[in-house]
């Protein structure tokens, strides 16, 4: 930041660092999925660890990003749904996430013209992102902005399991791409495998996707139901 004096500069890389998370494992499947555990202030918060992982294909790579430790949604098919929510996540180490991730892939620091490794970004990892609101809306507001990472908005998708209120808020305030963790067309059945289906039926999230894709209008991608 050659817009500090260098006395200024000096000085803070004498007192600070700038930490991200400790990386606790970062291993690589045979297949390339690359999986990280990365802890936030374990020493005080030993079970303060999520999961990150890029999955790359023949002609793109995507980083999944948690957002909170464990989860309260219990969907039956998740091991996340088995573990106790500890916390949301801050921005900070939503971001974190990305940034261990994208120096490690070559993205950081940032080239300008160059096309970045990790292509496009999933909020799936572990939480659901809206339940943690402030923290996802925060994370990626700094991710997009065109002085923060200038990430595409159109690259970055997240996924719910159905919180219906904040749906369209995905298009009004963030104007990022949405997937819907449907596993079930019925409500018997979503009951069964997503119980939040029991708070938000899946009238009331279709009519939120609705909501959604009209104020996304031409910006908007197709809505992957999953
Ligand atoms: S919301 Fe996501 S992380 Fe939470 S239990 Fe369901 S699938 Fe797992």
């Amino acid at each position: 930041m050659t817009n500090l004096s260098k006395l200024l500069r000096q000085e803070l890389e004498e007192k600070y660092i700038i930490h991200y998370g400790d990386v606790q494992l970062d291993r690589k499947a045979k297949d390339h999925t690359r999986k990280f555990l990365i802890g936030f202030n374990t020493k005080q918060d030993p079970g303060a660890i999520v999961e990150t992982v890029i999955i790359p294909e023949k002609h793109r790579s995507t980083l999944c990003i948690s957002s909170q430790i464990g989860c309260s949604l219990k969907c039956s098919f998740c091991h996340t749904g088995t573990q106790k929510l500890v916390r949301n996540l801050t921005a900070g180490e939503v971001i974190g996430q990305y940034m261990i991730a994208a120096q490690r892939s070559g993205d950081f620091p940032i080239q300008d013209n160059s096309k970045r490794v990790l292509s496009n970004m999933v909020f799936m990892g572990q939480g659901e992102p809206l339940y943690n609101w402030r923290t996802t809306s925060k994370a990626i507001k700094i991710l997009t902005n065109s002085e923060g990472l200038a990430y595409p908005k159109s690259k970055i998708v997240v996924s719910t399991s159905g919180v219906a209120p904040l749906i369209p808020k995905l298009a009004s305030e963030l104007g990022v791409s949405l997937a819907i963790s449907l596993h079930a067309t019925n409500n018997d059945l979503r009951d069964e495998l997503v119980p939040l289906n029991k708070t938000y039926p899946l009238e009331m999230v279709l009519d939120a996707c609705r909501q959604y894709s009209q104020v996304m209008g031409n910006k908007g991608r197709r809505i992957t139901f999953e």
